[in-house]
């Protein structure tokens, strides 16, 4: 007899609730005729479906402001989204663990999995590529293709070069599903892509002369933008900020903040542990804030390059003080 933890059994229970609860809110709005939509779960995939769909189809997301994808709980009205939703585009299940029972019973074409594209798939780490080998493709849209994927940074948005790849794959399954509006939808891939080329070089203009300088972020989420740009982060404080960290890591931290006289720790919007003001306590490390999920910009054609360059001015204003 398998012998479940008690964690295990209550996860299990609130995913049967989720699922009964969902089929409920399906059931009651059934007959509601609800304007179709593109759904991102998370803003900035909003921020890039919005350039794409731009004049073709409305775009919504799903996670209000303020809220994390790493500990969201499901709506009734995200479910209503859903039900509307001519196309669903998330992450997929390691990253927006609320979204793997209701994506599950879309048909596949309604779906973009992301860490399901094989030209996504191969900008990841390569930490092992064997995962890949016998990728098999599922008709349902259930996002859990890639092996192990908890291995990899899920913070896909954050990568210039995956931005591009999700454009395409939007611009493709739009065109798939509206043929009619193809000519528009490769007009808007055109635009978005050459707004980011120039927004790009902006960036990287604005972030040389901070390359060497030295800070820890809360969260493991902004590899992809730092490698892109040349940034030297000296560490973060958790990979998932479900996971507070522990007295062991807390020290390691607090040495490093010495040794390697880093100027900033950024905060987020999202989490602002205490745990933070303590590390910095009785040194001369500025607290910054960066914002990973893009809070308070509009969605529109520019929103993607507004906010990675509102991040950027996000590690300036911390970086560029003295200690
Ligand atoms: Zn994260």
């Amino acid at each position: 007899m398998p012998v479940f933890k008690p964690i295990i059994c209550s996860r299990f229970f609130l995913r049967i609730c989720c699922i009964v609860s969902l089929g409920i809110v399906f059931s009651f709005t059934a007959n509601i005729d609800a304007q179709a939509a593109l759904v991102a779960s998370i803003r900035p995939l909003g921020f890039i479906a919005a350039a794409i769909a731009d004049g073709v189809i409305p775009v919504e997301v799903m996670l209000p402001d303020g809220a994390s994808p790493h500990d969201y709980a499901l709506r009734p009205t995200n479910a209503l989204q859903l039900k509307k939703a001519d196309l669903l585009l998330w992450v997929g299940a390691k990253m927006e663990t609320f979204l793997t029972g209701p994506a599950s019973s879309l048909p596949a074409e309604r779906c973009i999995t992301l860490a399901d594209l094989p030209s996504v798939t191969t900008l990841l780490p390569k930490i092992g590529e064997e995962l890949y080998d016998s990728h098999v493709y599922d008709k349902k849209c259930r996002g859990g293709h890639i092996h192990h994927h908890g291995d990899y940074n899920m913070h896909l948005w954050l990568s210039p070069i995956i931005a591009r790849r999700i454009a395409e794959a939007i611009n493709h399954r739009l065109a798939e599903l509206m043929p009619e509006k193809k000519t528009k939808l490769d007009n808007n891939l055109y635009l978005f892509k050459k707004h980011l080329t120039i927004n790009d070089k902006n960036i990287a203009k604005i972030l040389a002369p901070f390359r060497a300088k030295r800070y820890v972020v809360f969260h493991d989420a902004y590899g992809y933008f730092e490698k892109y740009y040349g940034l030297t982060p000296s560490g973060y404080f958790t990979a998932n900020p479900e996971i507070q960290p522990g007295a062991q890591a807390l020290h390691k931290i607090r040495t490093q903040l010495v040794e390697q006289k880093v100027t900033c720790i950024f905060a987020e919007p999202q989490f602002r542990p205490a745990v933070i003001n303590a590390v910095v306590r009785g040194t001369s490390v500025h607290i910054g804030t960066l914002d990973p999920m893009g809070i308070g910009i509009a969605l529109n054609k520019e929103s993607y390059a507004r906010f990675l360059s509102q991040l950027t001015n996000q590690y300036v204003s911390c970086l560029e003080k003295n200690i």
